[in-house]
């Protein structure tokens, strides 16, 4: 194989080892992240899930929130899921006060969306470019209340899933724009890592 892809995974809080294994899994080398030293020598990140308002604390304490925005503006490839989907998304709903995200992809993102009454629970998935259904995992998660104006083709958000069934069908809950992703499921939680290994061929092709 051609030389792997270098991928940080930002190790603050959060299913950080699930997101390793399931990197390394695809062919990528994997690396956690805490400090800007360590940013500077991945090629992409991987936001995981976790708690969004813990993840914006902890960044900020650590400086490390001015860096991986430096680092997403300048157009780092990243990967957020669930509470990193959170991280990267331009606007929050039902965000606690004060609470700041990372940023990059046009989306408003609902956290806790699917309500207390379904706080976790499993789906089978059609997912944009990758064959078959994805066993998607929901923990607490968001759903991609609005998308930004302007498709694919001129720079904007393409989606790539939506759930079918129960209280969130035909919501959005994995997006793509440019060299960004995310999800509002934890493909690292299944041991299924097509998500992850389409998110390594886009930071291949990012080269
Ligand atoms: N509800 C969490 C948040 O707001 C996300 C949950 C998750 O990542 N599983 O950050």
């Amino acid at each position: 194989m051609a030389d792997p892809v270098t991928i940080g995974v930002l190790a603050l809080q959060g299913d950080v080892r699930e997101h390793i294994a399931a990197l390394e899994s695809v062919g990528a080398r994997a690396v956690p992240v805490r400090r800007a030293s360590e940013l500077d020598a991945v090629e992409a990140l991987v936001i995981p899930g976790g708690e969004s308002t813990a993840m914006w604390r902890l960044a900020t304490a650590f400086d490390m929130f001015e860096p991986v925005r430096k680092r997403l503006a300048d157009g780092m490839p990243a990967y957020g899921s669930c509470a990193g989907m959170i991280m990267l998304a331009d606007r929050v709903l039902d965000a606690v006060a004060g609470q700041e995200t990372f940023g990059g992809l046009d989306i408003t993102v609902r956290r806790n969306a699917f309500g207390r009454q379904v706080d976790s629970f499993e789906e089978p998935i059609a997912f944009e470019g990758i064959d078959r259904e994805l066993r998607a995992v929901f923990i607490r998660a968001p759903w991609v209340e609005e998308i930004g104006d302007g498709g694919p083709a001129d720079g904007g958000v393409q989606v790539l899933a939506r759930v079918t069934a129960g209280p969130g069908a035909g919501r959005i809950v994995a997006v793509r724009q440019g060299v960004l992703m995310a999800t509002s499921f934890h493909p690292e939680l299944t041991g299924d890592n097509r998500v992850h290994g389409f998110f390594a061929d886009l930071v291949r092709a990012a080269r």
